[in-house]
């Protein structure tokens, strides 16, 4: 029976794994670096040379990766259900080599306004300066269809938005889009690929931040953009090419490691999560948590819908105004490393900043836009822990509020 009928958990552990040589060899892909790639003889370079501008997966150089790279980018494909993977050094990386694969000057490319907030950045610094024109709507609310015009190539969503989750209906969204001949992609990382699987539902290109679930450890920089055919393959392929990306071998390694544990992982993250998202819900001092697989949450049914499940990324607004109450509170946690980035074995927390909410549509118009807004990455400690650790650090913060009173 082939790989590609199995089940995900049985694909992942297998996935990419070493041929036998000589009947033997290493459960896990070797390390394999280099920067010359050597060939038998001239005509066989040549031949390779050929396949490779054809949009063949084939190396010809150190840039291109050889067998760990070819391995994780196997498995990847095979997670998110695709025809062909491509590394990139980091899912910023991986999104740019999108865009300019896809974008060209006079384009117009429709984002949705909960996206990973850096993409602007790269609208700002880049893309307005080759003339293409980034418009940003409200996916989750607003009509797809009147926003589409004649130069509109390409529909990219993050589903759900980064900080607040809005869950978008991506199987509708991508209907429209293919009516109009627009290209589809969506960041996958919330899923980690294994939750959601938006070539299924309509996208023709999923990106995912394997900084984040795949590695899975805090210790690589990976992003991967996995397309639906050969025509995108060979597209991302030469812009690949074109812009001089590379990847370590180490880190593709690494990458795959964490992928083999991928479903046990999630599964933690889920479940502790959850717990943790519920406890916050009934806090007094919170006005609100953003959890989809919360059943509160307004991207419930559609989460359940499109989802086999949910990751540890918790958000919650403060119910008291002080802007600084978040600051205060983080400040106060024990288990909770603060820094950016997310997807690790850790928890994590992190304030998040008002004008990157304000980029949120949902968030403009909640009436909670003068709250602050703590975002948690809940990790695979004993949630137990973690809610003793919320628990004393809203005490501390009711604390330093009286004080200042
Ligand atoms: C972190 C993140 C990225 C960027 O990944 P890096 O590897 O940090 O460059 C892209 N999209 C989403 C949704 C992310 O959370």
């Amino acid at each position: 029976m082939s790989l590609t009928q199995a089940r995900v958990q049985t694909r992942l552990v297998h996935a990419g794994s070493p041929e036998l040589k000589q009947g033997a060899g290493p459960v896990n892909v070797p390390v394999v670096r280099t920067s010359t790639v050597r060939f038998a003889d001239t005509a066989t370079q040549a031949a390779l040379g050929r396949q490779r501008a054809a949009g063949e997966r084939v190396a010809t150089y150190g840039r291109h990766g050889l067998d760990t790279h070819q391995a994780l980018e196997e498995a990847v494909a095979s997670l998110e259900g695709g025809y062909r993977s491509v590394l990139a050094p980091s899912g910023l990386s991986a999104i740019v080599l999108v865009l300019l694969a896809t974008l060209a000057p006079g384009d117009h490319a429709l984002v949705s306004d909960g996206v990973y907030s850096p993409v602007r950045k790269v609208d700002r610094a880049l893309l307005q300066r080759y003339g293409i024109e980034v418009e940003y709507f409200s996916a989750a609310r607003d009509e797809l269809e009147p926003l589409i015009r004649p130069n509109t190539r390409l529909l990219y969503l993050e589903s759900p938005g980064s900080l607040l989750y809005e869950v978008l209906d991506l199987p509708a969204l991508a209907a429209v889009a293919r009516r109009h001949g627009v290209l589809v992609a969506a960041d996958n990382t919330w899923s980690g690929g294994l939750y959601y699987q938006p070539l299924a539902l309509g996208a023709h290109i999923s990106i995912q931040a394997a900084t984040k679930y795949l590695a899975g450890h805090s210790d690589v920089m990976m992003g991967v953009v996995t397309v639906d055919g050969p025509d995108l393959a060979r597209q991302i392929g030469a812009t690949f090419d074109a812009l001089g990306l590379a990847v370590g071998a180490d880190d593709a390694y690494l990458t795959l490691r964490g992928l083999r544990t991928l479903d046990v992982r999630l599964a933690r993250h889920h479940e502790n999560a959850l717990a943790v998202a519920r406890y916050l819900a009934g806090q007094a001092d919170v006005a609100r948590v953003y959890y989809p697989a919360l059943e509160q949450d307004p991207g419930h049914a559609l989460w359940r819908r499109d989802f086999s499940g949910a990751s540890g990324l918790v958000s919650f607004a403060f119910r008291d105004t002080d802007p600084a109450a978040a600051a205060r509170f983080i400040d106060a946690l024990r288990y909770f490393a603060i820094g950016a980035s997310w997807g690790g074995y850790e928890s994590l927390a992190l304030e998040a900043a008002p004008e990157r909410l304000a980029e949120h549509g949902n968030w403009r118009e909640s009436g909670l836009e003068r709250q602050s807004v703590a975002r948690l990455h809940i990790g695979l400690e004993s949630p137990l822990d973690l809610i003793e650790d919320l628990e004393r650090a809203f005490g501390a913060t009711r604390d330093a509020l009286r004080r200042s009173a």
